[in-house]
């Protein structure tokens, strides 16, 4: 058997589960409306409700101009690392004003949040400290923590009995940092951030909190979780990303305490070994922070598109996952059906993705559902009238 036979009979087993992941592309910008293609090779404008584009800004004109301008004036790329010569005032600028947005201290800048979830714990925890993760963490964090030599503890998911008695349970340790995704991404539930702060004060521990799905669009000048959940200045590190709400470039940052930040600098491999994100990027990123700082009425929008969405679909008969975020997951159960279902929505014009194991529990397959604030009340009833007909076609409402 060679690795080749390895891959195949690999491949084999996630099509037999209905796993398999497919790659749709899209000929026009990333918006409400794409062009997206289909079996065939041809290509048809479906309503897009899977992108993480809260505020509609990933083709934004004020966001290209700004990069378009920073081509010119900046050049390209950066061809190094930051320490190098990878440090551009774009760089800096970023910097500077995503701590300012989200009320810390300071902020570094990486190529992505999972490069940030995968090189913050490594340098900063050692054997005596214990990270204290919840169930439902992104892979990143998963990944970050397994990299690091600190003790691993587990609660399930926004289970704040257990988090305490994990706390109870690690109170030999040097630092305790809590680590929780601020919006759970698969499910749209929010962390119990009023309890971990409270907990954390109790028992003398750290918070990180990876608010990728909140950035932006939560809380009264979107700076996320803690502005929504009013605990802002009690959460001490917060991890994010300017590939979702911020524009849906690329890039990832670590907010919070100096001293931390600048251990990261220092020590923090993916920021070390890992090139300087593009200057474009950097310019239309402030101007993405610069706009979400203002957008409350987007915000208002958004909140207003997922409340008609989710009622919809509830009179309709679907089984949602309760919340009012705009991550709206419909539960189907089976994967293959999921699938089937999803493909139903395309051939509809509605563009929405089953997701299934491993990203989801094995049994828990679901359409996950992403409002932004540009969708319009025809768009989401058209979306609730597919499902409708799918749903019924495939017996899962009546
Ligand atoms: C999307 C996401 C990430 C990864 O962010 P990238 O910048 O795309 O690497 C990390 N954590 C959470 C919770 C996310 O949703």
């Amino acid at each position: 058997m060679t690795l080749v036979d390895t891959a195949n009979s690999i491949l084999d087993d996630i099509k037999l589960a209905g796993t398999w992941k497919g790659e749709r592309p899209i000929s026009s910008s990333q918006s409400n409306m794409v062009r997206a293609t289909l079996e065939n090779g041809q290509s048809r404008e479906v309503v897009n409700f899977c992108a993480n584009n809260y505020l509609g800004l990933a083709n934004n004109r004020e966001l290209i101009e700004a990069a378009k301008f920073a081509l010119d004036s900046h050049g390209f790329g950066m061809a190094s690392v930051r320490f190098i010569c990878g440090t551009q005032d774009l760089h800096k600028d970023l910097e500077r004003r995503t701590a300012q947005f989200l009320g810390m201290e300071d902020c570094i800048v990486f190529p992505s949040c999972f490069d940030a979830n995968g090189g913050i714990f490594e340098p900063l925890l050692t054997a005596d400290d214990a990270i204290i993760s919840d169930s439902l963490n992104h892979a990143s964090i998963i990944d970050g923590v397994r990299l690091c030599k600190a003790e691993r503890h587990r609660y399930a998911n926004n289970d704040m009995a257990e988090l305490e008695e994990k706390l109870i349970a690690t109170q030999h340790c040097n630092n305790r940092l809590i680590v929780t995704d601020g919006v759970f991404s698969m499910d749209g539930i929010i962390a119990d951030l009023p309890t971990i702060c409270s907990l954390a004060e109790s028992y003398d521990a750290m918070i990180m909190v990876d608010d990728c799905h909140a950035t932006g669009f939560l809380g009264s000048r979107g700076a996320g979780t803690p502005e929504f959940l009013g605990v802002e200045g009690r959460v001490h590190i917060l991890t994010g990303t300017y590939g979702k709400a911020l524009g849906g470039a690329s890039g990832g940052y670590v907010a919070g305490p100096e001293a931390i930040i600048e251990v990261l600098r220092q020590r923090a491999r993916p920021y070390l070994f890992s090139n300087a994100v593009a200057p474009s990027i950097c310019a239309a990123a402030i101007k993405a922070i610069e706009i979400a700082e203002g957008a409350n009425e987007a915000r208002e929008t958004l909140e207003a598109n997922a409340t008609r969405f989710r009622k919809g679909m509830e009179k309709a008969g679907f089984r949602l996952v309760d919340g009012n975020h705009p991550i709206i997951p419909v539960m189907i159960g089976d994967a293959d059906l999921a699938g089937k279902v999803a493909e139903g929505l395309f051939h509809k014009g509605i563009y929405v993705v089953a997701f299934s194991y491993p990203v989801v529990p094995e049994g828990k397959a679901r359409i996950r559902i992403q409002m932004s604030a540009i969708h319009t009340f025809e768009q989401i009833d058209a979306c609730i009238a597919a499902f409708t007909e799918v749903g019924r076609e495939s017996g899962l409402v009546s």
